[in-house]
């Protein structure tokens, strides 16, 4: 009977995460959909405490369970109630990292189980190839995640020597030939060759995020999630535990797919990213404004008035847009020139920001409308006839070099072409470069105007200065 209700409380933990994952791809549903899956886990973790029985015995610990569950709940809550949206990454970075711990600890404890079982015999081949699978695959992810972390909140910098890829790719294989030797050979202390194998893949996982560029640490991210994924995947096997095995594999795959689109929409292959060192430390080609030759600027009152007389006005949100909150002030922006007659629309590039749809959520947090979100290549069909284009905190994603510097390191990824449209005015505070690190053509265009400031005072300022026309 209790079987059978287990059983029960790991289907619906399954079918909420299905449910779950469906509904975080619209941001509508999202919040309900992540809240829906919260539940069904609550479900199966409560199933599992109180309803598992291994050779007629219960699980028990539960004073040491609880506290655990409650030492977790508390620093998960207000580190999320805490965080900032630009901090979000590094937070999912920390958050990942502790689901790789997680699976690399259950393959040590179930490991020092089996050699216990087993002490003069050959240890089972499928249980220590998915032990070793956890053990490796959690350890890489956890020791990459702290690396990931650290780099987004700038504690760490990127770090490479010469020959980094190769010492790397040596240091996989003998851990992979460690594991070899230790499931097919029966080696007399398996103890040490496997606390060797942990080792070296914290190792391996630290190496092989040191090198990789600053802005390419949300692919990264995305990517040791899947790695995750794939290892709590591994401890379902190990615990014939199904909603386990549901989880990590929908995770492990949907980290898979994420990485892949991410690396689609910037136009560059996996292997680029992971040995590019894109936005890295490559700082230099971030050259001086004054090479570029001269920009010129624009008032608060001029902008006011061109943006009040348009028909229609096109705003490209980027990461200054969050580093400045100013999503709510750009909401009132729109509502004012919508109240004037003028058409308002917003521009979104896959990658704006610093994660995956980053500029959806800003906005969906000060309520914009959905409607008003046009994607990349909707928006571009629009802009020769656009009136004005303002651009709130963007850079790179409206870089033209993506088009036409071959030796630029974003060459080829798909980018907003607002120098189609009549007027293009830029908010942002200074001439320095976005994340990729390289000078933008576009400020010094002739259509261009820099409007210089904080992205939210300015549209505070702005929108007084519309009040008063
Ligand atoms: P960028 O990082 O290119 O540029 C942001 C600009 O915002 C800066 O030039 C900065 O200029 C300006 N800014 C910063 N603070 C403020 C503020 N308070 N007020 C006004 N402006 C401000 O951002 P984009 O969104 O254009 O591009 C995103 C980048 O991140 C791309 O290179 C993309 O490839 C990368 N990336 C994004 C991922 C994602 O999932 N979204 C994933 C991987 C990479 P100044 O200092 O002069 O104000």
């Amino acid at each position: 009977m209790e079987f059978n209700i287990l059983t029960l409380c790991y289907l619906i933990g399954s079918v909420t995460f299905i449910l779950g994952l469906k509904m975080l791809s619209n941001p509508a549903t999202a919040r309900k959909g992540n809240l829906i899956a919260a539940a069904g886990m609550i479900i199966a973790i409560l199933g599992t405490i109180f309803l598992y029985e291994q050779d007629g015995q219960k699980l028990g610990n539960y004073g040491w369970i609880f506290g655990g569950i409650a030492i977790g709940t508390v620093i998960g809550f207000l580190s999320a109630k805490k965080v900032k949206m630009t901090a979000m990454p590094e937070m999912v970075s920390m958050f990942n990292g502790m689901g790789g711990a997680c699976a690399g600890l259950i393959s040590i404890v179930e490991f020092n189980h089996l050699v216990k079982t087993y002490p003069f015999g050959e240890l089972p081949v499928t249980t220590v190839l998915i032990i070793l699978l956890g053990l490796i695959i959690g350890s890489v992810s956890f020791a990459g995640s702290m690396i990931a972390w650290g780099k987004l909140n700038g504690k760490v910098k990127d770090f490479s020597f010469p020959g980094q890829h190769i010492f790397n790719i040596v240091l996989l294989f003998v851990i992979l030939g460690l594991a070899t030797y230790l499931i097919g050979w029966s080696p007399a202390n398996p103890i040490i060759i496997f606390y060797a194998i942990f080792v070296l893949s914290l190792l391996y996982g630290v190496f092989f995020v040191f090198p990789i560029g600053g802005a390419d640490m949300p692919v990264v991210i995305s990517l040791l999630n899947s790695f995750t994924g794939v290892a709590a995947a591994c401890g379902g096997f190990l615990y014939d535990n199904k909603v386990m095995l549901t989880g990590g594999i929908l995770v492990g795959a949907a980290g898979t797919l994420l990485t892949m689109l991410m690396c689609k929409a910037m136009n560059r292959s996996l292997t680029n990213v992971l040995i590019g060192s894109f936005g890295g430390g490559n700082k230099a080609a971030a050259g001086d404004a004054k090479a570029q030759g001269s920009y010129k600027e624009i008032s608060l009152s001029d902008t006011a008035v061109v943006m009040s007389y348009a028909n229609k006005v096109f705003i490209v949100p980027g990461y200054g847009l969050a580093v400045a909150q100013a999503q709510h002030a750009c909401h009132d922006l729109e509502k004012l020139l919508e109240s004037k007659g003028v058409t308002v629309k917003y521009a979104i590039h896959p990658v704006a920001g610093r994660m995956p749809g980053h500029m959806n959520v800003l906005l969906a947090e000060a309520d914009v409308s959905y409607e008003k979100l046009l994607e990349m290549e909707q928006a571009n069909e629009e802009f020769p006839s656009t009136d004005v284009v303002l651009i709130l905190g963007a850079n790179d994603v409206v870089n033209p070099a993506a088009k036409t510097d071959p030796s630029s390191p974003i060459y080829g990824m798909p980018i907003l072409d607002v120098e189609l449209a009549k007027n293009v005015i830029v908010n942002k505070r200074s001439m320095k470069p976005g994340y990729a690190g390289i000078e933008n053509d576009l400020f010094f265009q002739k259509k261009t105007s820099m409007l210089f400031g904080d992205a939210k005072k300015v549209l505070q300022d702005l929108i007084g200065e519309i009040k008063n026309l």
